[in-house]
């Protein structure tokens, strides 16, 4: 399960994600990081039974968690197939089968955005 972190400046200076890992014993994939002088935001990967402690946990070291249930979403009656999206992602989220269709594996997306502009339809959307 996709978690979205949000830390404050004070946080941003605490090793927030190593003491989780170290408490709870959980593996933690980190997915996307963009963490600046004011605040930090963290795509985090949990495996999906262990989400509810480790949001728990989280919240209480006063960290903002955001369950993310999906990756980006497509407009079907907008895409017209042409790819634009697939060399953009840099997780391989989208892809063409053989009769040049666009498929989505929305469980690898990081929300990273970056298909979103390349869209020529505005067919993309990110929900959180
Ligand atoms: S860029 Fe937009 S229109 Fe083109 S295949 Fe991707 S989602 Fe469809
Ligand atoms: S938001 Fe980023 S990771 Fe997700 S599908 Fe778009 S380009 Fe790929």
């Amino acid at each position: 399960m996709k978690l979205l972190l949000t830390f404050s400046k004070k946080k941003n200076r605490e090793p927030v994600i190593a003491q989780v890992v170290k408490e709870t014993g959980v593996l933690i994939s980190v997915e996307r990081a963009h963490i600046d002088s004011t605040s930090g935001e963290v795509l985090i990967d949990v495996p999906d039974t262990d989400a509810p402690r480790i949001c728990a946990l989280m919240e209480a070291k006063g960290i903002t968690v955001r369950i993310l249930e999906h990756g980006i979403s497509r407009n079907q009656d907008e895409c017209v197939d042409c790819g634009a999206c697939v060399s953009i992602c840099p997780k391989e989220v989208f892809y063409l089968d053989a009769e040049h269709q666009v498929h989505l594996r929305d469980e690898r997306c990081v929300l990273c955005g970056k298909c979103i502009p390349a869209c020529p339809h505005r067919a993309l959307s990110q929900t959180l």
